[in-house]
């Protein structure tokens, strides 16, 4: 463990490296200690905020020389603890936050090369100047940061049309634990030139390198969507209506989400002003979203014939077709709202999880049977990218108990739903990974062989820990 002296040593070697704009020390530092869910809190040592690569690599290479532990961190919008520090203080949080620039936007080529702290709200919207969507949509795109989103591999709405961020990711710049830059800034869209470098940073949560930049593929940007409600009778048909869509139109397809009765009805009673958009009260619920690049489509028609079919053979019960842009945000407001609506509940689990696709309505029954066998009362209220088989599996505490006796039996209730997740061949984690939330899970439940890869790949690369350690691996 450092001792105080050399923690002041190490601070005035930031200082000097960094200036005063860019390091936060002291109680200046509390905002990000702290996710913002509010489950992890500690403290730090320090947070740099380099402005350039040059910079991230100087301050690696100090901490490394030091043995400081560095945390990587973006928008701190994850859910699993991994850009967090931990209590003991000794960590220091590297913010990429500075480093915000958009390098270059290239329609032909299609792709984008963003610095690691660019909000993916921007990188969006520089996309969108070109003509082009850079498509990964997920609902803190305003705070999270092309770095964050890239080392969790995030997912989101769209993945069921263009995969996770790992599909979008080209190239990457990337400092190493001992402070060494990789410069893999290319933009080709094929190159086999060895074992794939990119990807092993893409989804490692900070823990084998700094990512400072990438090139992220861009695609046509859709000219025209159509956008749909509706009110089905069971999981299965919720399934078998998806299957239908992917049959008349799997490349038209840009959102497939689904809501229970339960999760609606929690953002219909606590939020103000968002309503059901149908008037049947069912026990499933789909949000459909259609898109056409080429401006004569009709994508709207196409949810129209595909909803009136299932409607005749009693897989949908009601839909409705947004008619305009307000209708359509109304839509959307009732997906997105789920989030605060299971906030204001009380205190709930959060099971991000991923089946076969072709496993849902089973995962779902078995799930919520075995949940509310466990605690009488629990509020079970899924949501998710039915899609790609990703559900949020979410709890919400009996309205009778204590938010902090609920909280004390997550562990155990986490154990349930993995336990039909893995019977049915599924993710414990689908899109917001380990960080310090499930390492202890990850241990569990993967084979001796694969955290034996894993833990090599991790000393080969960062040998002394310095890197977000005690994050996916136990350290
Ligand atoms: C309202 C809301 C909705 C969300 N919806 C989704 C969703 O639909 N799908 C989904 O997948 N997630 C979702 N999330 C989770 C979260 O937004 C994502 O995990 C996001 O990718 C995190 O990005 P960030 O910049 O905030 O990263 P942070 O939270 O700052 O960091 C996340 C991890 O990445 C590491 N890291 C960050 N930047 C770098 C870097 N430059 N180099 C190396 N390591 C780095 C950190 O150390 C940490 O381990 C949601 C969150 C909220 C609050």
């Amino acid at each position: 463990m450092l001792s105080a002296p050399s923690n002041a040593a190490v601070l005035d070697a930031l200082a000097a490296l960094l200036g005063e704009r860019g390091l936060i020390t002291g109680s200046d530092t509390e905002p990000y200690c702290v996710d913002w869910r509010g489950l992890f809190r500690g403290r730090a040592l320090a947070v740099a905020r380099p402005a350039s690569t040059t910079e991230v690599a100087a301050v690696v290479k100090l901490c490394a020389a030091h043995g400081v532990p560095v945390v990587p961190q973006g928008g701190n919008t994850g859910m699993v603890g991994g850009g967090v520090p931990t209590e003991t203080g000794r960590e220091l949080i590297l913010s990429l936050s500075r480093m915000n620039r958009i390098r270059a936007v290239d329609p032909v080529d299609m792709s984008l090369v963003a610095e690691a702290g660019v909000p993916l709200q921007t990188a969006q919207e520089a996309a969108a100047v070109v003509g082009c969507l850079l498509p990964v949509s997920i609902g803190s795109e305003g705070s999270a940061q092309i770095g964050g989103i890239i080392s969790t591999n995030a997912g989101g709405n769209n993945t069921v049309r263009y995969g996770n961020t790992r599909d979008l990711v080209l190239g990457l710049e990337v400092v190493l634990p001992d402070g060494s830059v990789w410069n893999g800034l290319r933009r080709l869209r094929k190159d086999n030139t060895g074992y794939c470098l990119r990807q092993l940073f893409a989804g490692a949560e900070g823990t084998l390198g700094v990512i400072t930049a990438a090139v992220m593929k861009l695609v046509a940007r859709p000219a025209v969507l159509g956008t749909a409600f509706c009110a089905l009778p069971s999981a299965e048909a919720a399934l078998a209506v998806f299957d239908r869509f992917q049959r008349r139109d799997a490349a038209g397809i840009q959102v497939f989400e689904y809501m229970s009765r339960r999760s609606v009805g929690l953002v219909t009673e606590l939020i103000e002003g968002v309503g059901r958009a149908v008037e049947t009260d069912a026990g499933h619920y789909l949000l459909i979203e259609l898109g056409s690049i080429n401006r004569d489509g009709n994508p709207s028609a196409v949810l129209e014939e595909v909803l009136a079919d299932g409607f005749e053979a009693g897989l949908v019960l009601d839909a409705a077709i947004a008619q305009n842009e307000a209708q359509r945000r109304a839509i959307w407001r009732l997906r997105e709202e789920h989030t605060e609506a299971q906030k204001r509940a009380g205190a709930s689990l959060k099971n991000d999880v991923s089946v076969p696709v072709s496993r849902i309505p089973e995962f779902l029954a078995r799930a919520t049977a075995a949940c509310e066998a466990a605690m009488p009362g629990i509020r079970v209220a899924p949501f998710g990218h039915i899609g790609d088989g990703n559900i949020h599996f979410n709890l919400v505490q009996p309205e009778t108990m204590a938010p902090k006796d609920f909280a004390a039996e997550s562990d155990r209730l986490m154990e349930i739903v993995n336990d039909v997740v893995v019977d049915l061949g599924g993710s414990f984690s689908a899109e917001h990974g380990i960080g310090r939330l499930k390492t202890h899970v990850l241990v569990a439940r993967r084979e001796a062989v694969e955290l034996d890869l894993m833990r090599r790949i991790k000393a080969a690369i960062d040998p002394a820990g310095i890197l977000n350690p005690g994050r996916i691996l136990d350290h």
